[in-house]
């Protein structure tokens, strides 16, 4: 039997365990902390309020999950980390708790592959014990989804790298140690064998945060966590480029693989938790003598978004076991990511958007969290590429495995069909006198 929907019995009990961890001690954070960066920044308020919350996460051997087992980490695989981070879901806090939060998660995986020792000594242990936050900056102000528009460059001058240009949208980068930059050093060839990864410490002379945007409803104008950067003639030492010279993308793929099937782990979760809600409130209201729940009008929704909501689960389950099984970010496992990354704002939309309206006026308001969920619907359209070039990803992986029709007409031409058929087995029909 190679099919189970199952849980282990022992990870069962884990997860429980952090349902139960994630209800009581971590949402509760929600409702205190909501500035831009809290959930991220070792200087914010909320870090204190974390770091009892971490030490339990660490006793239990929970901590970092995502990672191997040659950094320390427990190697779970995706399927159990899949399970674990639609409870986290629940909150904003829930990674940051577990030491699995983007860029972070992401930002890791690429210096344990590509750092050198000294990097990873500096930047690698700190990171992985969430003492300090890191940036991945590749976006640029005139071009984020056509990276052959990118033109921030580095020129390789004697020990260094001398880097000058703009960023744009760069997570966290106010408040991280190290900024992961896509940079352009080969002007002369595509940019997919042209551009490289430079590691740029905080505070190195020639980087300048100009502003920092904010998303959504946590903050006021520019008190955002998304950095507009520029590098005015920025030195690093030539060993800070991570991966070889022309193989940014290459490294990229590194997180970019991770990171996105977390993100859609965790909207399970946000998906889950509006659904808990909707179904308390129409068992909880009555409208014109009965409850809302006996309503057909609002059996339609809560159908539809049970249905939904399995059928996402499902998929994000089943890429994170693609993942388990090729152990790589292959052409398979990388169709499936771009699908479920694609299909995650329709599904918020829909479910999210069926939670509200049937709360009425409460449920758009700021008295409970659905608001909040429905401003970050077009983030998650948005973040790690926007859907319409995840389509492009799924849509051209699909039609790989199809060919033109050999001729004038379909090969499925009833009548063709029909003539072939009747050559193999019309020996069979009876005769018609
Ligand atoms: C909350 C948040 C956090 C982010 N964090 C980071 C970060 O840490 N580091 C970083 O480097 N970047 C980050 N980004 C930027 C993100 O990667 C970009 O927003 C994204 O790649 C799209 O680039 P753009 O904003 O320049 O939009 P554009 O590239 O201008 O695209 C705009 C729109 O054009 C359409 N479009 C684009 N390409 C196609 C296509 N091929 N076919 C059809 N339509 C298309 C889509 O509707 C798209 O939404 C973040 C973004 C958000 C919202």
């Amino acid at each position: 039997m190679s099919w189970s929907f199952e849980t282990d019995n022992d990870f069962q009990e884990q997860l429980n365990w952090i349902d139960t961890f994630t209800r009581e001690e971590i949402e509760p954070l929600d409702l205190l902390f909501r500035g831009p960066g809290d959930p991220w920044d070792p200087e914010s308020p909320a870090a204190a309020a974390m770091a009892p919350l971490r030490a339990i996460v660490k006793e239990k051997r929970l901590w970092a999950c995502h990672i191997g087992p040659e950094l320390g980490g427990e190697g779970y695989g995706q399927v159990n980390l899949g399970l674990m981070n639609e409870i986290l879901g629940r909150s904003r806090f829930g990674p940051s708790v577990f030491g699995c939060q983007a860029p972070d998660s992401g930002n890791a995986e690429i210096l344990a592959h590509f750092g050198t020792d000294h990097q990873k000594k500096k930047y690698l242990q700190p990171l992985l014990d969430g003492n300090i936050a890191s940036c991945y900056s590749m976006t640029e102000p005139q071009a984020g989804s056509d990276p052959a528009q990118f033109t921030c460059q580095a020129v390789r001058q004697g020990d260094e790298w001398v880097i000058n240009g703009e960023k744009w949208f760069a997570s966290h980068a106010r408040f991280s140690e190290f900024l992961l930059v896509m940079v352009v050093t080969d002007t002369e060839v595509p940019i997919h064998r042209g551009a490289s990864i430079i590691l740029v410490e905080k505070n190195t002379p020639g980087m300048d945060i100009m502003r920092n945007s904010a998303v959504g409803p946590y903050a006021e104008q520019g008190d955002g966590v998304h950095g507009y950067i520029r590098f005015t003639n920025c030195r690093v030492p030539a060993d800070h480029l991570l991966g070889n010279e022309g193989e940014g993308f290459l490294v990229a793929q590194t997180r970019l693989g991770g990171g996105r099937v977390h993100h859609a782990m965790r909207t399970v979760g946000v998906l889950q938790k509006a659904m808990d809600m909707m179904c308390e409130r129409v068992l909880s209201r009555t409208t014109k003598g009965e409850l809302l729940a006996t309503k057909q009008m609002t059996q339609d929704k809560i159908s539809d978004c049970y249905t939904q909501i399995l059928q996402y689960r499902l998929h994000v389950l089943y890429t994170a076991w693609l993942i388990d099984k090729h152990k790589e970010y292959n052409r398979e496992v990388r169709k499936e990511i771009a699908a479920i990354k694609a299909a995650t704002p329709k599904v918020l939309q829909d479910v999210i958007y069926r939670a509200m309206q049937l709360h009425g006026s409460i449920g758009v308001s700021d008295e409970t969290p659905l608001m909040t969920m429905w401003a970050n619907i077009p983030e998650l359209g948005m973040v790690d590429g926007p859907s319409e070039v995840h389509k492009v990803t799924v849509a051209r992986t699909v039609l790989r495995e199809y060919e033109a029709a050999p001729g004038l007409f379909p090969s499925y031409h009833t009548q063709t069909q029909r003539d072939l058929a009747m050559k193999k087995y019309g020996h069979l029909l009876p005769n018609e006198e």
